[in-house]
């Protein structure tokens, strides 16, 4: 125990995080130069293409100061809002973290809020300035930052560049000396912290746990504390660049677990590994991850509904996170409702239904989940705006609030109030980090910043402005269901749930908007938005009077035909409502809506 460090590496997305784990995996000769690619951790295609590590995992290495051997685990944290439970989870299985900020960026609100998080579980902190290398580097201005943020000495920030492998040894050594070894009680009953889990596609379910007490054997019977479930460990072990199996793993380290579990659902990040007899109770701090944001996902060819069943099952089986149920939409026909953890998360899924099962799919205006309440005290969950009752039916609705951290530059705060203000925020607080850094603490509806909030966010600061949030209830809220017409006919996949407020300007837009993507036809569309029965705003698609092939007259034949398949092709992702064809870009329309 006494030579083992377990650390992750805190930063900003871009600020190096990924670029100084390679470093120390090759300075500590983890992975040898020929299997060295640049961001070894981020092993997923998309992850790397994205630049952001999706899913955590860890690694070990081997450090040998003043000649003994030590044991480094370097637990691996996702950066990104969507997915913070699992950051937190992944710093209460460590003792210590690298802060690793950007010398030419300065501390960002995400930085900060992963930050506390680690200093609330005891965490020590090794400050890190990256990219000293850079010519625009700031290091004296943002040494002091970090001074002002965690109230360190400024000698014991360490000057690094992952990128030019300046500052590594200082790293590795500051690792062995400032971070304390894991405690614990090797004979008291096991008590495993999971905090992650990666899915492979011959062993199934990896469980990724740290030992807190007790010790683990090959071919022990446990329990998962949270899910009750029981296993057999078939094979546990240690993560280098590859598994590699032990037979026992004891108090203070950190190891994977085969155990035969084929889905992704049937382990739960926080939970505890612990023995089926003499047991230990659970860790503290467990919670199950709830979906933050809904959405349909629908086949657009509807003959592929059963394809796309076969697509998600295999999705869900390595992403915990997403969960799905049937649904029918009369525009849409059969389709999935899903939950994600934020937009990132819709993002990232819909891309591996198409990329990695060839899916081809639209998916319907993203919501929060609502709260509608019949009776004072009878309450339905709305995920789509089609689970809203009738409006004569409702006593009230209730929304989710987040409270959200920002950080940006002096400058910027006029703006960024401006934004929130627009969004329904509360500015709750407004602190000077430094003389030209502000901290503003707003309470908003979590439906007002999911969507495009964080693009705006960043275009008015001009890329310096973060952003973190975290969910502190539900509140009541005037919200209508606003419907979207097309000749008549209610479309119901372009339906939304919007504050009252503001849904003429709403229903407005989404009009004008339609009228744009709504390709012309051989006959005139009204398109109508309406609250309940009472219409708010219409617009008017022209009929088309031209053939498109007339332009052709007596053309080329392969002219001609090319631009019937050019038709084909935006046909792909179009769906006909009554007579009226709609293309995919009508129903993320307003998510654009400016
Ligand atoms: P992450 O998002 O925190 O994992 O950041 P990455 O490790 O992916 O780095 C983001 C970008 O910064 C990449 O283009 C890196 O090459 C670059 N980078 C990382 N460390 C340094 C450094 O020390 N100096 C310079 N100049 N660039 C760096
Ligand atoms: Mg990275």
């Amino acid at each position: 125990m006494k030579h083992i460090r377990n650390f992750c590496i805190i930063a900003h997305i871009d600020h190096g995080k990924s670029t100084l784990a390679d470093r120390l995996l090759e300075f500590t000769q983890t992975v040898s130069d020929r299997d060295m690619q640049a961001q070894l951790l981020d092993d997923m295609d998309l992850e790397r293409e994205r630049g952001i590590t999706i899913k955590s995992h860890a690694i070990q290495m081997n450090f040998v100061y003043n000649d003994e051997t030590y044991v480094l685990n370097l637990i691996d944290t996702p950066g990104h809002v969507d997915f913070s439970y699992e950051v937190s989870r992944a710093i209460a299985a460590c003792e210590g973290a690298l802060l690793v900020v950007d010398a030419a960026q300065g501390i960002e609100a995400q930085t900060i809020s992963n930050l506390y998080l680690a200093i609330g579980h005891d965490l020590e902190i090794i400050p890190v300035l990256n990219k000293i290398d850079l010519p625009s580097a700031l290091p004296e201005e943002v040494s002091d930052q970090i001074v002002d943020l965690i109230g360190c000495e400024r000698d014991s920030i360490i000057r690094a560049s992952a990128k030019a492998g300046i500052g590594i040894n200082e790293i590795l050594q500051a690792i062995v000396e400032r971070i304390p070894a894991p405690k614990g009680d090797p004979q008291a009953p096991l008590q495993a912290l999971i905090f992650d889990s990666v899915y492979n596609t011959f062993r199934g379910i990896e469980v990724l746990f740290r030992v807190y007490n007790g010790e683990i054997k090959k071919g022990d019977k446990v329990k998962f504390v949270n899910t009750k479930r029981e296993y057999d460990a078939d094979e546990i072990g240690v993560l280098k660049l590859k598994q590699e199996a032990r037979d026992t793993i004891s108090t203070g380290n950190v190891g994977y677990l085969i155990s035969g579990i084929k889905e992704a659902r049937e382990v739960k990040v926080g939970d505890t590994i612990t023995h089926v007899t003499r047991s230990g109770p659970a860790i503290q701090g467990f919670e199950n991850v709830k979906p933050m944001v809904f959405a349909g996902i629908y086949p657009v060819d509807t003959s592929e509904f059963e394809d796309l069943r076969a697509a998600m099952e295999k999705l869900q089986l390595n992403d915990a996170a997403l969960i799905w149920e049937p649904e029918t939409s009369a525009a849409l026909g059969f389709g999935f409702r899903c939950g994600f953890l934020g937009m990132l998360h819709m993002e990232i899924v819909q891309e591996r239904l198409e990329r990695e099962f060839d899916m081809t799919v639209i998916t319907t205006v993203p919501s929060v989940q609502f709260h509608a309440y019949t009776t004072k005290d009878e309450m339905t969950k709305v995920n789509a705006p089609s689970d809203m009752p009738e409006p004569n039916y409702i006593d009230h609705v209730e929304e989710p609030f987040v409270r959200a951290q920002m950080i940006s530059k002096a400058e910027y705060i006029g703006p960024i109030i401006a934004l929130c203000m627009d969004k329904r925020g509360i500015l709750k607080n407004q602190v000077y980090l430094t003389t030209d850094r502000v901290e503003l603490t707003f309470e908003l509806p979590l439906a007002e910043i999911v969507f495009d909030f964080f693009d705006r966010l960043k275009t008015i600061s001009r890329g310096y402005a973060s952003l973190d949030y975290e969910l502190i209830g539900f509140r009541p809220s005037h919200l209508v269901k606003l419907d979207i017409l097309l000749n008549g006919e209610k479309v119901d996949a372009l339906s939304a749930i919007v504050h009252r407020d503001k849904a003429y300007d709403w229903g407005k837009r989404l009009c004008e908007k339609l009228r744009e993507l709504l390709p012309r036809q051989q006959f005139e569309i009204a398109i109508q938005a309406a609250i309940g029965t009472k219409v708010i705003a219409r617009e008017t698609v022209k009929a088309l009077r031209k053939n498109v092939l007339a332009k052709c007259y007596g053309g080329d034949i392969s002219r001609k035909r090319k631009l019937l398949e050019k038709q084909k092709k935006g046909k792909k992702r179009m769906r006909q409502v009554g007579n009226v064809e709609i293309p995919q870009e009508a129903f993320m329309a307003v998510l654009k809506l400016e």
